[in-house]
């Protein structure tokens, strides 16, 4: 067993199996097996046993709000956020599953017809991180299942006991043994036997752009479709024209967001020179109200790293900072609660060669950046090999759409701190990985397209 670990306080909460190969195969064997009935249910029958799952979490999301927090660290108010965004994945795709419509094509011949089946890519496997412990399952799971494929996953062993919570509903929802199974353990061995599966015909992946190009290249070899959503480099620019108060409230809540440990996380805030002082007097004062703490009370608060590791790794990186000149606005080390708690932070006057500037932090680290011109501030929020999302603030329509075409990531937003939703195509461009979650792009990652002559007519 591998014993999970409360990141408050490092009590052992639970534990997860640590499976062995013959274990993980089972796993996989039933996901397979059940294939050919699920993906002959009706849509209909698809649609209402997601439904009744959406329903049975819902009734509970109390508990898994809860569970959450003790296993993540994020705070009541956001977890219990994140099961409203992640229960809108179900709900979505319960309804999507009815609207996976083909096609009929003029023919090239006239006695016959032209047409175009969409069917579910087959068995599918997915491995997710542990910032979203529920939102990222029910993303993939409810949309493989809704195209009419079965899913195996392997949550991230940080987080497993949010992800076992959501199977035990779902089998009491009626989704059977096979066509939603979870595995884990070693995450290399699980990662090689989903990929070298010949049965298993896509893997869904979010993690670290390291290890999703592992995987990307272990599909290779069986040609599996994949959608990968991995790191980024979030600019956040604000620019003289923009409301002021709205992009400090934004940045905020997009930075302090599961204390700065999510991929769209604003990393590098450039500020046009013409409001910086103020900006950054607007965002002191906004940082300096919020209260760090472990998370079981109902307002918001920042909450503890992971683990010692990734706080390893924010301490380093704003020691570098403060060694090249960076200018400490605001906290800056260790919380005083100790453990795993960091500071809210404020670092000014960065520069672009900053590790800062080319390190996804996932930390609570404000990192501030002055620039000058329009041209100027494109160019530097796309000189990054990520491409997940940029966020940008002004309040001239012209420019807005200038940077819509021109900044370079999967997802532009444009005068607001908050991304996700079930409705829109989640994902990134260059090292951020390929492929969209959400809306009806998402489902059409799991079907694939059949061309079909029907001549002799
Ligand atoms: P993070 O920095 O968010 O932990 P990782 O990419 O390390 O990002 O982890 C995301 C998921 O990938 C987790 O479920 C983890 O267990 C899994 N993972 C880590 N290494 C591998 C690997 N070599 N093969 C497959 N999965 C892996």
């Amino acid at each position: 067993m591998i014993d999970v670990i409360n990141p408050a306080d490092g009590s052992v909460i639970g534990q997860t199996p640590l499976m062995s190969p013959a274990e993980v195969a089972e796993a996989i064997d039933r996901t397979c097996e059940a294939f050919p009935a699920w993906a002959l249910k009706t849509a209909k029958q698809r649609s209402d046993i997601l439904r009744r799952w959406y329903d049975l979490v819902r009734a509970d999301k109390r508990v898994f709000a809860e569970l959450m927090v003790r296993e993540n660290g994020k705070c009541l108010s956001e977890a219990l956020g994140e099961i409203e965004y992640g229960l809108g994945f179900i709900e979505w795709y319960a309804e999507e599953a009815r609207r996976v419509y083909g096609d009929t094509l003029p023919s090239h011949d006239a006695n016959a017809s032209v047409l175009v089946m969409k069917e579910p890519v087959g068995p599918t496997a997915a491995i997710t991180p542990w910032n979203f412990p529920f939102m990222m399952i029910t993303r993939k799971v409810a949309t493989a299942l809704a195209a009419g494929c079965t899913m195996v996953i392997k949550p991230a062993e940080e987080t497993p006991l949010t992800a076992w919570k959501l199977l035990e509903y779902a089998r009491e929802a009626g989704i059977p043994s096979g066509v939603f199974e979870m595995v884990t353990g070693d995450p290399q061995a699980i990662g090689e036997a989903f990929t070298r599966d010949e049965r298993i015909h896509k893997v869904s992946f979010t993690g670290s752009t390291r290890v999703g190009k592992i995987l990307a290249s272990q599909c290779g070899t069986t040609l599996k479709k994949m959608t990968l959503e991995l790191g980024g480099n979030a600019p956040f620019i604000v620019f003289d024209d923009a409301t002021l108060t709205d992009a400090v409230a934004g940045l905020v809540s997009a930075k302090l967001r599961n204390s700065g440990q999510v991929c769209i996380s604003p990393n590098r805030i450039f500020v046009q020179e013409g409001i910086y002082s103020r900006f950054v007097e607007q965002l002191i004062a906004a940082v300096s109200k919020i209260r760090v703490d472990q998370g079981m009370q109902e307002e918001f608060d920042v909450g503890p790293l992971i683990n010692q590791q990734a706080v390893k790794k924010v301490t380093s990186l704003v020691n570098d900072a403060i060694d090249q000149g960076a200018t400490v606005h605001l906290g800056g080390k260790l919380h005083e609660k100790g453990g795993l708690f960091f500071q809210p932070t404020i670092l000014g006057d960065l520069d672009d060669s900053s590790a800062l500037h080319n390190t996804e932090i996932f930390g609570p680290v404000f990192a501030l950046y002055r620039f000058k011109t329009e041209e100027e501030a494109i160019r530097r929020a796309n000189n990054t090999e990520y491409g997940l999302v940029t966020y940008a603030w002004t309040n001239q329509l012209g420019r807005a759409f200038r940077l819509s075409k021109q900044l370079e990531a999967g997802m532009i937003i444009m005068n607001s701190g908050s991304v996700g939703t079930a409705s829109v195509p989640f994902g990134g461009i260059k090292h951020s990985g390929y492929g969209r979650e959400g809306g009806h792009y998402g489902i059409e990652e799991y079907v694939q397209v059949k061309y079909v002559l029907m001549a002799g007519q």
